[in-house]
């Protein structure tokens, strides 16, 4: 992965260790050469991971809405700043210009993000790794959700293993460079199984 996207809070959370990990998973992007896309914020730990990337010497691309560069306070210092028209076209851009998607902490329009990307996997419409920074089990609620959504029928096992869950940046990352979309292949071909 040369570009990996970020997707995380425009809040920084009540505790310091989401922004601390959102610092943590700068440091393994930046040592990893691997730059940063996100949406263009500098709020949260959207501000918090771009600024680091930024500090460690990192490259930094955000992308946002018109209508959103007042409300997300858009980033002057960034690498690369594209201004696009609404939120479609800034999820679109987003993960065309990525090679892997990262949910960090966030709220409604992580979670927002993060379902589109897994659902486009799900698709067929990419074959880039999706990954969920489980800080401090912040996910553990939604990952029982969704395992109890494939015990119920509503999810195929082949589309919860899309989900590449960890609780370390390091650590994740590594699953992520190792993720072969075999399985999704293979329900693509026999959508039966
Ligand atoms: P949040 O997790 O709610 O703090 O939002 C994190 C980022 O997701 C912000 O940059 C939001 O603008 C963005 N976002 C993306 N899609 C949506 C959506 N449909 N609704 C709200 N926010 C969204």
């Amino acid at each position: 992965m040369k570009a990996v996207c970020v997707y995380c809070g425009s809040s920084s959370g009540i505790l310091p260790l989401y922004a601390q990990a959102a610092r943590q998973l700068a440091a393994e992007l930046v040592s990893g050469n691997m730059s940063l896309v996100y949406g263009g914020g500098n709020v949260g730990l959207m501000g918090i991971i771009a600024d680091e990337v930024l500090r460690l010497g990192g490259e930094v691309t955000g992308v946002i809405p018109q209508a959103l560069m007042d409300k997300e306070v858009g980033h002057r210092g960034l690498t690369g700043l594209h201004i696009v028209k609404n939120m479609h076209e800034r999820k679109a851009l987003m993960a065309e210009l990525s090679d892997g998607f990262i949910a960090m902490p966030g709220g409604m329009g992580t979670l927002e993000e993060l379902f589109e990307v897994l659902t486009w996997s799900q698709l067929g419409f990419h074959e880039k790794p999706t990954g969920l920074l489980n800080v401090n089990g912040f996910y553990q609620g939604l990952l029982n959700f969704l395992n109890h959504t494939t015990e119920q029928g509503f999810l195929k096992p082949a589309h919860l293993d899309l989900l590449i869950a960890d609780d370390q940046p390091q650590a994740l990352l590594k699953k992520m460079q190792s993720y072969q979309p075999v399985h999704i292949k293979k329900w693509l071909d026999r959508p039966d199984l």
